[in-house]
């Protein structure tokens, strides 16, 4: 994953290991960066033009 590559300042130990807390710590942060559903600027932004189109498309085939 994205953290195989970290050595840990506290422990020197690998942080994808997770040897001690600070680890651990890193290791959720790096994790929850990368993984799962992370509301970014980018993605509101998309999700802001995806409704305009939906919503534009719904009143176009009305009229
Ligand atoms: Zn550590």
């Amino acid at each position: 994953m994205c953290c195989d590559d970290l050595v840990c300042a506290r422990c020197a130990g690998p942080v994808a290991e997770g040897r001690c807390p600070t680890c651990r710590a890193a290791r959720a942060e790096l994790h929850h960066q990368s993984g799962g559903f992370v509301l970014s600027p980018q993605l509101v932004a998309l999700l802001l033009l995806v409704l305009t189109a939906v919503a534009l498309l719904a009143a176009h085939q009305v009229q």
